[in-house]
Protein backbone atom coordinates (compact mmCIF):
# COMPACT_ATOMS: atom_id res chain seq x y z
CA UNK A 1 0.00 0.00 0.00
CA UNK A 2 2.20 3.15 -1.39
CA UNK A 3 1.07 6.32 -0.57
CA UNK A 4 4.04 8.43 -0.99
CA UNK A 5 5.46 8.17 -4.61
CA UNK A 6 8.95 9.43 -4.65
CA UNK A 7 11.79 9.59 -7.12
CA UNK A 8 15.22 9.70 -6.64
CA UNK A 9 17.28 12.93 -6.79
CA UNK A 10 19.44 11.31 -9.97
CA UNK A 11 16.11 10.89 -12.06
CA UNK A 12 15.33 14.64 -11.84
CA UNK A 13 14.17 15.66 -15.08
CA UNK A 14 17.23 17.15 -17.35
CA UNK A 15 15.37 18.59 -20.15
CA UNK A 16 11.90 20.31 -20.09
CA UNK A 17 9.45 18.88 -22.61
CA UNK A 18 8.34 21.94 -25.58
CA UNK A 19 5.26 20.94 -26.39
CA UNK A 20 5.16 23.58 -29.48
CA UNK A 21 7.19 20.73 -31.41
CA UNK A 22 3.72 18.32 -31.64
CA UNK A 23 1.39 20.95 -32.15
CA UNK A 24 0.34 22.65 -35.26
CA UNK A 25 2.31 26.55 -35.63
CA UNK A 26 1.09 28.90 -33.62
CA UNK A 27 -0.22 32.13 -34.50
CA UNK A 28 2.45 34.46 -33.75
CA UNK A 29 2.37 37.06 -30.78
CA UNK A 30 1.75 40.67 -32.40
CA UNK A 31 3.20 44.01 -31.73
CA UNK A 32 1.11 46.42 -29.47
CA UNK A 33 1.93 49.18 -31.89
CA UNK A 34 2.38 48.04 -35.39
CA UNK A 35 0.33 45.19 -35.41
CA UNK A 36 3.21 42.98 -36.98
CA UNK A 37 4.53 39.72 -35.70
CA UNK A 38 7.20 40.33 -32.47
CA UNK A 39 10.38 40.09 -33.24
CA UNK A 40 13.39 38.80 -30.85
CA UNK A 41 14.56 42.45 -31.17
CA UNK A 42 11.36 43.83 -29.97
CA UNK A 43 11.42 41.55 -27.20
CA UNK A 44 15.11 42.34 -25.73
CA UNK A 45 14.55 45.50 -24.22
CA UNK A 46 12.80 43.11 -20.86
CA UNK A 47 13.67 39.45 -21.79
CA UNK A 48 17.23 38.17 -21.88
CA UNK A 49 17.67 36.45 -25.32
CA UNK A 50 17.95 32.34 -24.17
CA UNK A 51 14.00 33.17 -22.92
CA UNK A 52 13.36 34.76 -26.14
CA UNK A 53 14.16 31.95 -27.87
CA UNK A 54 12.57 29.35 -25.53
CA UNK A 55 9.36 31.45 -26.46
CA UNK A 56 9.55 30.11 -29.85
CA UNK A 57 11.51 27.25 -30.32
CA UNK A 58 10.83 23.77 -32.14
CA UNK A 59 12.93 21.69 -30.18
CA UNK A 60 11.28 19.01 -28.57
CA UNK A 61 13.07 19.07 -25.56
CA UNK A 62 15.47 22.05 -24.28
CA UNK A 63 18.51 21.07 -21.49
CA UNK A 64 17.85 22.31 -17.97
CA UNK A 65 20.61 24.01 -17.15
CA UNK A 66 22.89 22.35 -14.58
CA UNK A 67 23.12 25.54 -11.95
CA UNK A 68 19.26 25.40 -11.89
CA UNK A 69 18.94 21.67 -11.53
CA UNK A 70 21.20 22.33 -8.56
CA UNK A 71 18.74 24.71 -6.87
CA UNK A 72 15.65 22.91 -8.80
CA UNK A 73 17.17 19.93 -6.41
CA UNK A 74 16.03 21.46 -2.95
CA UNK A 75 13.11 20.41 -3.47
CA UNK A 76 12.28 18.14 -6.58
CA UNK A 77 11.59 15.47 -7.52
CA UNK A 78 8.41 16.48 -5.33
CA UNK A 79 6.25 13.72 -3.99
CA UNK A 80 3.60 12.14 -5.71
CA UNK A 81 0.56 11.01 -3.59
CA UNK A 82 -2.52 8.45 -3.59
CA UNK A 83 -5.00 9.83 -1.56
CA UNK A 84 -6.42 7.15 -0.29
CA UNK A 85 -8.00 8.33 3.00
CA UNK A 86 -9.88 10.65 -0.04
CA UNK A 87 -10.72 8.01 -2.26
CA UNK A 88 -12.55 5.86 1.09
CA UNK A 89 -14.21 9.07 2.34
CA UNK A 90 -15.56 9.53 -0.84
CA UNK A 91 -16.50 5.61 -0.97
CA UNK A 92 -15.26 6.30 -5.00
CA UNK A 93 -13.46 3.44 -7.27
CA UNK A 94 -11.63 6.01 -8.65
CA UNK A 95 -7.45 6.15 -7.49
CA UNK A 96 -6.98 9.81 -7.08
CA UNK A 97 -3.38 10.59 -7.07
CA UNK A 98 -1.74 14.38 -6.89
CA UNK A 99 1.69 16.17 -6.99
CA UNK A 100 2.24 17.93 -4.59
CA UNK A 101 4.07 21.51 -5.19
CA UNK A 102 3.58 22.96 -1.73
CA UNK A 103 7.00 21.73 -0.58
CA UNK A 104 9.17 24.65 -2.66
CA UNK A 105 10.56 27.10 -0.26
CA UNK A 106 7.92 29.72 -1.26
CA UNK A 107 5.01 26.98 -0.87
CA UNK A 108 4.24 26.38 -4.92
CA UNK A 109 5.11 25.20 -8.28
CA UNK A 110 5.99 28.87 -8.96
CA UNK A 111 9.91 28.47 -8.43
CA UNK A 112 10.16 26.11 -11.31
CA UNK A 113 10.36 28.67 -13.52
CA UNK A 114 11.64 31.77 -11.47
CA UNK A 115 14.62 30.18 -10.74
CA UNK A 116 15.67 29.47 -14.45
CA UNK A 117 14.37 32.67 -15.51
CA UNK A 118 16.70 34.24 -12.40
CA UNK A 119 19.26 32.25 -13.87
CA UNK A 120 19.05 33.26 -17.42
CA UNK A 121 18.82 37.00 -16.82
CA UNK A 122 21.71 36.81 -14.42
CA UNK A 123 23.90 35.36 -17.18
CA UNK A 124 22.57 38.14 -19.52
CA UNK A 125 24.30 40.78 -16.97
CA UNK A 126 20.88 42.32 -15.86
CA UNK A 127 20.89 43.52 -12.21
CA UNK A 128 17.31 44.18 -11.30
CA UNK A 129 14.12 42.11 -12.54
CA UNK A 130 10.71 43.52 -11.78
CA UNK A 131 7.35 41.86 -11.92
CA UNK A 132 3.52 41.65 -10.79
CA UNK A 133 1.97 39.18 -8.27
CA UNK A 134 -1.73 38.64 -7.36
CA UNK A 135 -1.75 36.60 -4.52
CA UNK A 136 2.10 37.21 -3.54
CA UNK A 137 2.67 33.19 -4.56
CA UNK A 138 5.18 34.53 -7.88
CA UNK A 139 6.44 37.30 -6.27
CA UNK A 140 8.32 35.57 -3.29
CA UNK A 141 8.97 32.64 -5.87
CA UNK A 142 10.85 35.36 -7.63
CA UNK A 143 12.30 37.15 -4.73
CA UNK A 144 13.53 33.76 -3.69
CA UNK A 145 15.42 32.48 -6.92
CA UNK A 146 16.70 36.81 -7.50
CA UNK A 147 18.73 36.28 -4.16
CA UNK A 148 20.00 33.15 -5.17
CA UNK A 149 21.72 34.41 -8.15
CA UNK A 150 22.34 37.93 -6.62
CA UNK A 151 20.02 39.91 -8.48
CA UNK A 152 17.66 43.35 -7.21
CA UNK A 153 14.02 41.89 -7.33
CA UNK A 154 10.96 45.07 -7.55
CA UNK A 155 7.33 42.90 -7.48
CA UNK A 156 4.29 45.07 -8.27
CA UNK A 157 1.81 43.16 -5.50
CA UNK A 158 -2.04 43.59 -6.92
CA UNK A 159 -3.47 46.11 -4.01
CA UNK A 160 -6.13 43.90 -3.06
CA UNK A 161 -4.06 40.96 -2.34
CA UNK A 162 -1.43 43.01 -0.55
CA UNK A 163 -3.79 43.99 1.95
CA UNK A 164 -5.25 39.85 2.37
CA UNK A 165 -1.89 38.54 2.58
CA UNK A 166 0.52 40.69 4.54
CA UNK A 167 2.59 37.76 5.51
CA UNK A 168 3.63 37.22 1.57
CA UNK A 169 4.82 40.79 1.54
CA UNK A 170 7.21 39.96 4.71
CA UNK A 171 8.42 36.62 2.47
CA UNK A 172 9.51 39.18 -0.29
CA UNK A 173 11.38 40.85 2.52
CA UNK A 174 12.94 38.15 3.93
CA UNK A 175 13.91 37.70 0.43
CA UNK A 176 15.35 41.18 -0.37
CA UNK A 177 12.87 42.26 -2.80
CA UNK A 178 10.75 45.44 -2.64
CA UNK A 179 7.22 44.62 -2.29
CA UNK A 180 4.52 47.90 -3.77
CA UNK A 181 0.73 47.94 -3.78
CA UNK A 182 -0.27 48.23 -7.44
CA UNK A 183 -1.59 50.54 -8.63
CA UNK A 184 1.54 52.69 -7.30
CA UNK A 185 2.41 56.42 -8.06
CA UNK A 186 5.61 55.25 -9.68
CA UNK A 187 4.70 54.17 -13.18
CA UNK A 188 2.40 56.23 -15.96
CA UNK A 189 0.48 53.43 -16.35
CA UNK A 190 -0.33 53.26 -12.31
CA UNK A 191 -1.09 57.45 -12.74
CA UNK A 192 -3.73 56.51 -15.07
CA UNK A 193 -5.21 53.80 -13.40
CA UNK A 194 -5.43 55.52 -9.84
CA UNK A 195 -6.50 58.69 -11.37
CA UNK A 196 -9.83 56.96 -13.08
CA UNK A 197 -10.58 54.96 -9.73
CA UNK A 198 -8.40 56.10 -6.52
CA UNK A 199 -10.49 52.92 -4.42
CA UNK A 200 -9.44 50.11 -7.35
CA UNK A 201 -8.94 46.67 -5.66
CA UNK A 202 -5.86 46.37 -8.86
CA UNK A 203 -5.60 43.96 -10.97
CA UNK A 204 -2.84 41.75 -12.38
CA UNK A 205 -3.39 43.26 -15.80
CA UNK A 206 -2.77 46.32 -14.10
CA UNK A 207 0.27 45.24 -11.79
CA UNK A 208 1.64 43.63 -15.52
CA UNK A 209 1.59 47.27 -16.92
CA UNK A 210 3.28 48.87 -13.91
CA UNK A 211 6.46 46.15 -13.95
CA UNK A 212 6.73 45.76 -17.65
CA UNK A 213 7.00 50.19 -17.94
CA UNK A 214 9.68 49.64 -14.83
CA UNK A 215 11.46 47.59 -16.87
CA UNK A 216 11.31 49.06 -20.12
CA UNK A 217 12.47 52.18 -18.22
CA UNK A 218 15.76 51.15 -16.97
CA UNK A 219 18.52 49.20 -18.77
CA UNK A 220 19.67 47.18 -15.93
CA UNK A 221 16.36 45.77 -15.40
CA UNK A 222 14.74 43.23 -17.23
CA UNK A 223 10.81 41.93 -16.84
CA UNK A 224 9.89 38.45 -15.54
CA UNK A 225 6.24 36.90 -15.77
CA UNK A 226 4.75 34.40 -13.74
CA UNK A 227 2.80 32.43 -16.08
CA UNK A 228 0.77 32.40 -19.45
CA UNK A 229 4.19 32.71 -21.79
CA UNK A 230 5.15 29.92 -23.56
CA UNK A 231 8.97 30.10 -21.95
CA UNK A 232 6.70 29.60 -18.36
CA UNK A 233 4.53 27.15 -19.05
CA UNK A 234 7.70 25.03 -21.11
CA UNK A 235 9.64 25.33 -17.29
CA UNK A 236 6.96 23.88 -15.12
CA UNK A 237 6.56 20.86 -17.24
CA UNK A 238 9.33 18.89 -15.02
CA UNK A 239 6.06 18.69 -12.84
CA UNK A 240 4.03 16.26 -15.38
CA UNK A 241 7.45 14.62 -16.42
CA UNK A 242 8.04 13.65 -12.89
CA UNK A 243 4.29 12.65 -12.20
CA UNK A 244 4.29 10.49 -15.50
CA UNK A 245 7.68 8.57 -14.23
CA UNK A 246 5.88 8.07 -10.30
CA UNK A 247 2.95 6.92 -12.19
CA UNK A 248 4.90 4.31 -14.10
CA UNK A 249 6.94 3.34 -10.82
CA UNK A 250 3.25 1.94 -9.72
CA UNK A 251 1.93 1.26 -13.47
CA UNK A 252 -0.44 3.21 -14.25
CA UNK A 253 -1.20 6.17 -16.80
CA UNK A 254 -4.07 8.90 -15.76
CA UNK A 255 -7.46 8.77 -17.46
CA UNK A 256 -7.81 12.06 -16.00
CA UNK A 257 -5.51 15.10 -15.38
CA UNK A 258 -6.56 18.24 -13.81
CA UNK A 259 -5.31 21.36 -12.75
CA UNK A 260 -6.32 24.79 -11.63
CA UNK A 261 -6.01 27.35 -14.01
CA UNK A 262 -4.76 31.68 -13.25
CA UNK A 263 -2.74 31.86 -16.12
CA UNK A 264 -2.40 28.07 -17.01
CA UNK A 265 0.97 27.52 -16.10
CA UNK A 266 0.53 24.82 -13.45
CA UNK A 267 -1.70 22.69 -15.50
CA UNK A 268 0.54 23.66 -18.12
CA UNK A 269 3.32 21.68 -16.10
CA UNK A 270 1.14 18.82 -14.82
CA UNK A 271 -0.67 18.44 -18.47
CA UNK A 272 1.57 18.73 -21.12
CA UNK A 273 3.39 15.42 -21.14
CA UNK A 274 0.46 13.71 -21.50
CA UNK A 275 -1.19 16.09 -23.87
CA UNK A 276 1.64 15.02 -25.67
CA UNK A 277 1.17 11.41 -25.74
CA UNK A 278 -2.28 12.62 -26.49
CA UNK A 279 -1.70 13.92 -29.52
CA UNK A 280 0.64 11.92 -30.72
CA UNK A 281 -2.07 9.19 -30.33
CA UNK A 282 0.17 6.76 -27.91
CA UNK A 283 -2.64 7.78 -25.22
CA UNK A 284 -5.03 9.37 -27.09
CA UNK A 285 -8.28 8.71 -24.82
CA UNK A 286 -6.76 11.28 -21.75
CA UNK A 287 -9.73 13.61 -20.17
CA UNK A 288 -7.21 16.76 -19.31
CA UNK A 289 -9.36 19.72 -17.32
CA UNK A 290 -8.35 23.13 -16.71
CA UNK A 291 -10.39 24.37 -13.42
CA UNK A 292 -11.47 28.04 -13.41
CA UNK A 293 -13.09 30.35 -10.90
CA UNK A 294 -16.58 31.07 -11.96
CA UNK A 295 -15.81 34.98 -11.52
CA UNK A 296 -12.93 35.10 -13.94
CA UNK A 297 -13.87 32.26 -16.33
CA UNK A 298 -11.44 33.22 -19.36
CA UNK A 299 -11.69 29.57 -20.81
CA UNK A 300 -15.18 28.29 -20.34
CA UNK A 301 -16.72 32.02 -21.20
CA UNK A 302 -13.70 34.34 -23.10
CA UNK A 303 -13.23 34.56 -26.53
CA UNK A 304 -10.25 32.84 -28.17
CA UNK A 305 -9.25 36.31 -29.61
CA UNK A 306 -5.89 38.83 -29.47
CA UNK A 307 -5.86 40.44 -26.88
CA UNK A 308 -3.36 42.45 -24.75
CA UNK A 309 -1.78 40.69 -21.68
CA UNK A 310 -2.21 43.90 -19.27
CA UNK A 311 -4.46 46.89 -18.92
CA UNK A 312 -2.56 49.46 -20.21
CA UNK A 313 -1.90 47.79 -23.76
CA UNK A 314 1.72 47.52 -23.28
CA UNK A 315 2.44 43.82 -24.04
CA UNK A 316 2.46 42.08 -27.19
CA UNK A 317 -1.33 40.80 -28.44
CA UNK A 318 -1.18 37.57 -27.71
CA UNK A 319 -4.10 34.87 -29.29
CA UNK A 320 -5.91 33.76 -26.25
CA UNK A 321 -8.82 32.85 -24.47
CA UNK A 322 -9.84 36.25 -22.57
CA UNK A 323 -12.42 38.25 -21.29
CA UNK A 324 -11.11 41.58 -22.05
CA UNK A 325 -7.62 43.25 -21.03
CA UNK A 326 -9.34 45.86 -18.79
CA UNK A 327 -11.63 43.49 -17.13
CA UNK A 328 -11.25 43.86 -13.70
CA UNK A 329 -12.65 40.19 -12.21
CA UNK A 330 -14.52 40.06 -8.09
CA UNK A 331 -11.81 40.07 -5.33
CA UNK A 332 -12.45 36.57 -4.70
CA UNK A 333 -10.00 35.04 -2.55
CA UNK A 334 -8.03 32.71 -5.12
CA UNK A 335 -6.15 35.50 -5.93
CA UNK A 336 -4.21 33.71 -8.37
CA UNK A 337 -6.80 32.87 -10.16
CA UNK A 338 -8.14 36.26 -11.04
CA UNK A 339 -6.83 37.22 -14.55
CA UNK A 340 -8.13 38.40 -18.11
CA UNK A 341 -6.62 36.43 -20.15
CA UNK A 342 -4.41 32.46 -20.63
CA UNK A 343 -1.92 30.85 -21.83
CA UNK A 344 -1.64 30.58 -25.35
CA UNK A 345 -0.90 27.24 -25.74
CA UNK A 346 -3.25 26.24 -23.03
CA UNK A 347 -5.78 28.46 -24.74
CA UNK A 348 -5.10 26.66 -28.25
CA UNK A 349 -5.28 23.02 -26.64
CA UNK A 350 -8.16 23.83 -25.15
CA UNK A 351 -9.55 25.33 -28.78
CA UNK A 352 -8.50 22.34 -30.51
CA UNK A 353 -10.19 20.30 -27.90
CA UNK A 354 -7.20 18.07 -26.47
CA UNK A 355 -8.39 20.15 -23.36
CA UNK A 356 -11.08 21.34 -21.82
CA UNK A 357 -11.98 23.47 -18.79
CA UNK A 358 -14.72 23.53 -15.96
CA UNK A 359 -15.64 26.57 -13.50
CA UNK A 360 -16.33 26.59 -10.04
CA UNK A 361 -17.93 29.12 -6.91
CA UNK A 362 -15.54 30.20 -4.72
CA UNK A 363 -17.29 28.30 -1.33
CA UNK A 364 -17.96 24.81 -3.07
CA UNK A 365 -14.13 25.10 -3.64
CA UNK A 366 -13.07 26.25 0.27
CA UNK A 367 -15.80 23.06 1.16
CA UNK A 368 -13.91 20.79 -1.28
CA UNK A 369 -10.87 21.95 0.41
CA UNK A 370 -11.67 21.73 3.86
CA UNK A 371 -12.51 17.79 3.03
CA UNK A 372 -9.33 17.56 1.68
CA UNK A 373 -7.78 18.95 4.87
CA UNK A 374 -9.93 16.78 7.17
CA UNK A 375 -8.92 13.56 4.66
CA UNK A 376 -5.32 14.03 3.48
CA UNK A 377 -4.01 16.74 6.04
CA UNK A 378 -2.98 19.39 3.81
CA UNK A 379 -4.14 22.93 3.77
CA UNK A 380 -4.21 24.02 0.29
CA UNK A 381 -4.06 27.54 -1.34
CA UNK A 382 -7.69 28.66 -2.72
CA UNK A 383 -5.96 28.23 -6.21
CA UNK A 384 -5.05 24.48 -5.70
CA UNK A 385 -8.35 24.19 -4.55
CA UNK A 386 -10.24 24.33 -7.52
CA UNK A 387 -8.38 21.67 -8.55
CA UNK A 388 -8.97 19.47 -5.49
CA UNK A 389 -13.13 20.02 -5.92
CA UNK A 390 -12.78 18.92 -9.59
CA UNK A 391 -10.76 16.07 -8.80
CA UNK A 392 -13.60 15.29 -5.99
CA UNK A 393 -16.22 15.86 -8.57
CA UNK A 394 -15.07 13.42 -10.87
CA UNK A 395 -14.06 10.66 -8.38
CA UNK A 396 -18.05 11.19 -7.24
CA UNK A 397 -19.06 10.70 -10.80
CA UNK A 398 -17.07 7.07 -10.72
CA UNK A 399 -19.00 6.60 -8.03
CA UNK A 400 -22.12 6.98 -9.94
CA UNK A 401 -20.70 5.37 -12.88
CA UNK A 402 -18.70 2.52 -10.99
CA UNK A 403 -15.41 2.93 -13.07
CA UNK A 404 -12.35 2.78 -11.25
CA UNK A 405 -10.59 6.03 -13.25
CA UNK A 406 -7.21 6.93 -12.25
CA UNK A 407 -7.42 10.66 -11.69
CA UNK A 408 -4.52 12.95 -11.51
CA UNK A 409 -4.01 16.48 -9.92
CA UNK A 410 -1.71 19.17 -9.82
CA UNK A 411 -1.59 20.45 -6.11
CA UNK A 412 -0.15 23.41 -7.02
CA UNK A 413 0.51 24.94 -3.16
CA UNK A 414 -0.41 25.39 0.02
CA UNK A 415 -2.67 27.99 2.10
CA UNK A 416 -0.05 28.71 5.01
CA UNK A 417 -0.25 32.18 3.85
CA UNK A 418 -4.48 32.16 3.10
CA UNK A 419 -6.05 31.44 6.63
CA UNK A 420 -7.51 35.24 6.63
CA UNK A 421 -9.43 33.22 3.07
CA UNK A 422 -10.59 30.42 5.05
CA UNK A 423 -11.50 32.38 8.16
CA UNK A 424 -13.80 34.73 5.57
CA UNK A 425 -15.29 30.99 4.65
CA UNK A 426 -15.84 29.88 8.07
CA UNK A 427 -16.95 33.58 8.94
CA UNK A 428 -19.68 33.27 5.50
CA UNK A 429 -18.07 36.24 4.25
CA UNK A 430 -17.34 34.77 0.76
CA UNK A 431 -19.51 35.81 -1.61
CA UNK A 432 -20.05 33.39 -4.80
CA UNK A 433 -19.90 35.68 -7.30
CA UNK A 434 -22.00 35.68 -10.72
CA UNK A 435 -20.85 35.07 -13.41
CA UNK A 436 -20.27 39.13 -14.23
CA UNK A 437 -21.35 38.38 -18.20
CA UNK A 438 -22.22 42.21 -18.50
CA UNK A 439 -18.89 43.35 -17.28
CA UNK A 440 -17.59 41.00 -19.61
CA UNK A 441 -19.20 41.91 -22.36
CA UNK A 442 -18.70 45.55 -22.36
CA UNK A 443 -14.62 44.38 -21.72
CA UNK A 444 -14.83 42.11 -25.01
CA UNK A 445 -16.24 44.89 -26.92
CA UNK A 446 -12.79 47.00 -26.22
CA UNK A 447 -10.74 44.27 -27.60
CA UNK A 448 -7.85 45.58 -29.78
CA UNK A 449 -8.73 45.09 -33.39
CA UNK A 450 -6.75 43.00 -35.65
CA UNK A 451 -6.07 42.68 -39.26
C1 LIG B 1 -0.14 31.39 -9.03
C2 LIG B 1 -0.79 30.18 -8.59
C3 LIG B 1 -1.72 29.51 -9.40
C4 LIG B 1 -2.19 30.05 -10.72
O1 LIG B 1 -1.23 30.30 -11.68
P1 LIG B 1 -1.02 29.38 -12.94
O2 LIG B 1 -0.02 30.07 -13.76
O3 LIG B 1 -2.34 29.23 -13.62
O4 LIG B 1 -0.52 28.09 -12.44
C5 LIG B 1 -2.24 28.32 -8.94
N1 LIG B 1 -1.90 27.82 -7.74
C6 LIG B 1 -1.01 28.44 -6.93
C7 LIG B 1 -0.69 27.82 -5.61
C8 LIG B 1 -0.43 29.62 -7.33
O5 LIG B 1 0.44 30.22 -6.54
Amino acid sequence: MQTKILLPEEQMPKRWYNILADMPPMDPALHPKTGKPVTPEDLSPIFPMELIRQEVAADRFIDIPEEVREILALWRPSPLFRARRLEKHLKTPAKIFYKWEGVSPAGSHKPNTAVPQAYYNMKAGIERLATETGAGQWGSALAFATQLFGLECTVYMVRSSYAQKPYRKSMMQVWGAECLPSPTDRTNSGRQVLQGDPETPGSLGIAISEAVEDAATHSNTNYSLGSVLNHVCLHQTVIGLEAREQLAMVEEYPDVVIGCVGGGSNFAGISFPFAGDKIKGTKPGTDIVGVEPSACPSLTKGLFAYDYGDVAGLTPLLKMFTLGHDFVPPAIHAGGLRYHGDSPIVSRLVHDGVMRAVSYYQNEVFEAAQTFARTEGLIVAPESAHAVKAAIDMALECRKTGEAKTILFNNSGHGDFDMSSYDAFYQGKLVDYEYPAELIRQSLARLPKVG
